[in-house]
């Protein structure tokens, strides 16, 4: 176990790129996408063939652009980087797509949000590995086919349900990440803490993972806290108790909740009567983009049991208003 000093701070720039793991055998957790992910990588390099394309769906933090990484790496091409909201339009897609290697990966983050004329032009590359590219202006313009070589998109969204049918139906291969589990999450602790050059307690891995929301982002932005924790208050290691200390003061909570967390509850429980309320009347309420609320908050919510989702909108779950320390207004038990 190395101590925590000035001297750690040669490790202290180092990157959340940095903690990425490169191949498929480092990337913590997630066995069943791992083994369906090997299986078609295998297939493709046996056939000599760049794989088909590839959807990650899941909230954010939990490895999407770590995987595309891990794929290019993996097949030994280049990746091109871009997401939907760069892409203003359809051209900016089409000068990308045309200037592709064969067999590079194409990662395409938060797709969902890719302007309409620039999802149809990536069907037909998809699926023909064709661009139309147009010359010319006004009356006078024309649509000169080009061949693109072939390529592999790799698409990440958080909102798998807002993806033009049409679209989520030329992706070979669709895996969907999920919140990891804690033991996981302590893996990922241990080796991040390895990676930076903090030593950290068994005990005080395990804390850090339990407060990590499920989501490797989080543990080791955590971790990176807790080692300011420690240079601050010269510790040789983490120590439980510093996990404790530490992240009482980033209003981390014991369920490992967060600020939002906690702020989308307490306005469902106080605001909303536990509801049942609507996203965009919840979100208004917590001064959030609908969005964030119904991609970072409510996935984990629900999944812990928090939050319910029904027909007529959230409502609040007894397990939530117990968290608070709240009475639900007709609990015939208080
Ligand atoms: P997403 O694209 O889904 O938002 P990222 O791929 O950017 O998430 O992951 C966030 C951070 O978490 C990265 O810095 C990466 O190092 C780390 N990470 C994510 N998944 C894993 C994993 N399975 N094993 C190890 N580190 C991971």
């Amino acid at each position: 176990l190395r101590m925590i000093s000035a001297e750690s701070q040669s490790n202290e720039y180092i990157s959340d790129e940095e903690l990425r793991p490169d191949t498929l055998e480092t990337f913590i957790g997630q066995p069943q996408l791992k083994a369906q992910m090997k299986l078609f990588l295998d297939a493709a390099q046996l056939r000599g063939v760049p794989p088909d394309h590839i959807l990650l769906a899941g909230p954010p933090g939990l490895g999407k652009t770590t995987l595309s990484m891990i794929v290019a790496h993996e097949l030994g091409v280049p990746i091109r980087v871009t997401s939907g909201p760069a892409i203003q339009h359809a051209g900016d897609l089409a000068s990308i797509v045309s200037s592709l290697e064969e067999g590079e990966v194409l990662f395409i983050d938060e797709i969902h949000r890719l302007p309409r004329a620039a999802e149809e032009l990536l069907y037909i590359a998809m699926e023909d590995f064709r661009v139309d590219v147009m010359v010319g202006k006004g009356p006078g313009a024309s649509s000169i086919p080009l061949t693109l070589p072939r390529f592999t998109v790799i698409g990440a969204t958080t909102r798998e349900g807002m993806l033009p049918s049409p679209l989520r139906a030329r992706f070979g291969f669709t895996a969907h990440l999920d919140y990891y589990p804690h033991s996981e999450l302590k893996k990922l602790i241990l080796r991040s803490a390895d990676v930076l050059g903090i030593a950290v307690e068994d005990a005080a891995a395990h804390e850090l993972a339990i407060r990590s929301r499920g989501t490797p982002r989080v543990a080791n932005r955590l971790l990176r806290r807790v080692r300011d924790w420690g240079v601050v208050h010269s510790l040789g290691h983490i120590t439980p108790e510093a996990v404790f200390d530490c992240l009482e003061l980033y209003q981390i909570d014991s369920e490992g909740l967060d600020r939002l967390d906690i702020a989308v509850l307490t306005a469902m429980c106080k605001q909303f009567a536990g509801g049942p309320v609507g996203l965009n009347n919840l979100a208004a309420m917590v001064g959030e983009e609908a969005e964030t609320v119904e991609t970072v908050s409510e996935p984990y919510l629900v999944r812990e049991g928090f939050l319910a989702r029904t027909p007529r909108g959230r409502v609040a779950t007894s397990k939530a208003w117990k968290h608070l320390g709240l009475v639900p207004p007709n609990d015939v038990t208080s």
